[in-house]
């Protein structure tokens, strides 16, 4: 069997790293390609039956349109959100979308603990601190996590990890899911209203996937109504959060502290080395003016485990649509709502 031709794009070296292992058979013909997935791009994927895309490649409408002109029959995500596919599109157009809905929960739960930590403790300006040898403490006040309340906004399996490690710290857990995790509720999360969280909570995490619903989840009346001072962590997708309202929120002390892996316009910037270029996004720009914001570049889920799962899975998706015409973790359009 020649096995499936593959255009993967938006390949990093460590990705080529860990497909290549996954693939150590050659089932699978791969084509590693450094640039994203856009209508402009769309022509490199040349001869492929499937392209295998991340976070940030574009799968629009349109895009589809051009590789099933392609002939090309599966766009496999590399990653558990699917937010940047048009699903009715593929659907209409008869290409199978699939992603790797579980590979690490414990690496995204993990470095949203440690963004929460660092926020807590301003390990980012002790660590700048001492290398000046400026061993002074004042500024740097935290305060005990144990007592205190998290709300945790979406409590699939990456929520439900983190809900875990704030049960460890001896937090009291909110928790506001449509569908509650009865794993969750065992750990003594207590589900309420979003309202009542915001509200409640000395930290929000949000741990819920970007569909129509919660794109701009946590805007200026979430704000408002959440505890003056909180900490808010975004480790899921940019947009559940109206960037301008949370700078807003940061300026007035409504927000005391913000940790983001994630950003709304982040396609332009993530995952590439932009030290030498002139930063065109004002917003962004403003976020890294806080003393009380962390971001991270879109790296909760780089830890070995979870690229050796993302690898292993795409390519049994991949595998399983070249012999049963069915992929393993199929997206379907009812997963919109
Ligand atoms: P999951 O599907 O297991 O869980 C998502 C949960 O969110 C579900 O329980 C769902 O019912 C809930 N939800 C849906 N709408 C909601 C709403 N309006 N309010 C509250 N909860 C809602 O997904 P997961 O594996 O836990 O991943 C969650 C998200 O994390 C992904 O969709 C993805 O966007 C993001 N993610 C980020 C990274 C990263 O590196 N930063 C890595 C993986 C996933």
């Amino acid at each position: 069997m020649p096995g499936m031709r593959i255009a993967v794009y938006s390949t990093q070296p460590y990705d080529r790293r860990f497909f290549d292992t996954a693939n150590a058979h050659g089932t699978h013909v791969l084509t590693y390609l450094e640039a994203r997935l856009t209508a402009q791009t769309v022509p490199t994927a040349a001869d492929a039956d499937a392209v295998c895309v991340f976070v940030n490649d574009v799968v629009n409408a349109e895009v589809l349109q051009a590789l099933h002109c392609r002939g090309v029959r599966l766009v496999a995500l590399r990653c558990a959100g699917f937010n940047n596919v048009d699903l009715i599109a593929a659907r209409d157009l008869g290409i199978t979308v699939c992603r790797v809905p579980e590979y690490s929960p414990y690496a995204v739960a993990e470095h949203t603990a440690a963004l929460m930590l660092a926020l807590n403790r301003k390990t980012h300006r002790a660590y700048a601190r001492v290398r000046e040898r400026n061993f002074a403490l004042e500024g740097l006040l935290g305060f005990d996590l144990r007592g205190k309340t998290a709300g945790v906004v979406g409590t699939g399996r990456i929520g439900a990890a983190f809900v875990r490690i704030m049960v460890g710290f001896g937090c009291t857990v909110l928790a506001h899911d449509p569908y509650p995790n009865a794993e969750c509720a065992a750990l003594g999360a207590r589900y309420v209203p979003l309202e009542e969280l915001l509200r409640a909570s000395d930290i929000v995490s949000l741990h819920c996937p970007l569909t129509p619903s919660t794109r701009h989840l946590i805007d200026d009346g979430a704000i408002a109504a959440m505890r003056r001072g909180a900490m808010l962590i975004n480790t899921s997708r940019g947009a559940v959060i109206d960037t301008r309202a949370v700078i807003n929120g940061l300026k007035t002390g409504a927000i005391g502290s913000l940790g983001l892996d994630v950003y709304e316009e982040e396609a332009d910037l993530f995952f590439r080395d932009l030290s030498d270029e002139i930063l065109h996004d004002d917003v962004f720009a403003r976020l890294l003016t806080f003393p009380n914001v962390i971001i991270t570049a879109h790296q909760a889920f780089f830890t070995a485990e979870a690229l050796t799962g993302i690898a292993e899975t795409t390519l049994a998706n991949i595998g399983a649509f070249e012999s049963t015409g069915k992929a393993l973790h199929k997206v379907s359009t009812e997963r919109l709502a």
